[in-house]
């Protein structure tokens, strides 16, 4: 089972929720895999602490060109999307930050000037915290594409029962990579006029996607309602709500989870595993 929590605006809880389900899980004697796709922000780490046993970095295609075999023809730069070559006067030019690696350029070349070379642009962290297995992403500092990394944390994936994608906030090209494969998306959201307005962007996007997905209300006595009555006017079910909790946000503040340090969110975090399991496998069937 594929599980990805995501959320339409950061700061919602996300990370809260993704790492107190894959305890849960992991204490209810599931296998689980935690796998942090945030990989802008990674911080799943700060409340699980796994102990790290492996890295491994991250590369990307990128062209090399050896201008001795060049024509100057400029067919590279005419199939690139993306502006990362430019063919002028027997100058090659590669921008290899604006390289999506589709491999369109060396494809293309007729005499053979350009061939496939890598860049790290991001690097994995794998362990384990308690049972839980982790997989956690980092983006280099100053590259913008998210994607390359996210899938290598996917592919890096454990063979478990249960995986919990932590997808990074929003409804952009690294969310849809998060969560394109998952069995289920939880959104969760909180009870304000921003969290609604991001709410309902994230739901256009898994209905796009086709993908089974549910609502959980973080903070969900602040607001004045609407997000509630959003959720039953489009039938979106709300699995969950968490109250704004002292206690919990005492507890995040030290890095600890709230299924650790206070009972009552066992039985809350219990109850949403049991029932995202029911709900995956009545779809699968
Ligand atoms: S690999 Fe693709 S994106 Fe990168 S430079 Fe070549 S054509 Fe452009
Ligand atoms: S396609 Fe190959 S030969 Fe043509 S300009 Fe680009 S590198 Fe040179």
């Amino acid at each position: 089972m594929r599980i990805a929590v995501s959320s339409g605006k950061g700061g919602t809880g996300k990370t809260t929720v993704a790492t107190n389900l894959a305890v849960t899980a992991s204490r209810a004697g599931r296998s689980v895999g935690y796998l942090d796709c945030d990989v802008e922000e990674p911080n799943g780490a700060i409340f699980l602490k796994p102990r790290i046993t492996e890295t491994r970095p991250v590369n990307v295609s990128i062209p090399k060109v050896d201008l001795l075999k060049c024509n100057g023809c400029g067919q590279c730069g005419k199939i690139c999307q993306y502006s990362a070559i430019i063919a002028m006067n027997k100058e090659v030019l590669v921008f290899p930050e604006l390289c999506h690696g589709c491999a369109g350029c060396w494809l293309v070349c007729p005499t053979g000037a350009i061939t496939e070379s890598h860049r790290q642009t991001g690097q994995l962290e794998l362990g384990l915290a308690g049972d839980v297995h982790c997989v956690g992403g980092l983006l280099n500092i100053g590259e913008t594409m998210s994607p390359p990394v996210i899938a290598a944390v996917k592919e890096a994936a454990p063979a478990v029962d249960l995986l919990v994608f932590d997808s990074p906030p929003g409804t952009s090209c690294p969310v849809i990579e998060s969560v394109r494969d998952s069995d289920f998306v939880l959104l969760v959201t909180e009870p304000t006029p921003f969290g609604l307005n991001d709410l309902k962007l994230a739901v256009e996007m898994v209905r796009a996607l086709k993908l089974p997905f549910a609502v959980v209300i973080n903070r969900a006595d602040v607001g004045d309602g609407q997000t509630k009555r959003y959720c039953e006017h489009q039938r979106i079910d709300v699995l969950a709500e968490i109250p704004d909790d002292r206690q919990v946000a005492e507890a995040y503040s030290r890095g600890e989870m709230a299924c650790d340090v206070i009972p009552k969110y066992r039985g809350l975090y219990g109850d949403l595993l049991t029932e995202l399991e029911k709900r995956i496998t009545a779809h699968d069937r």
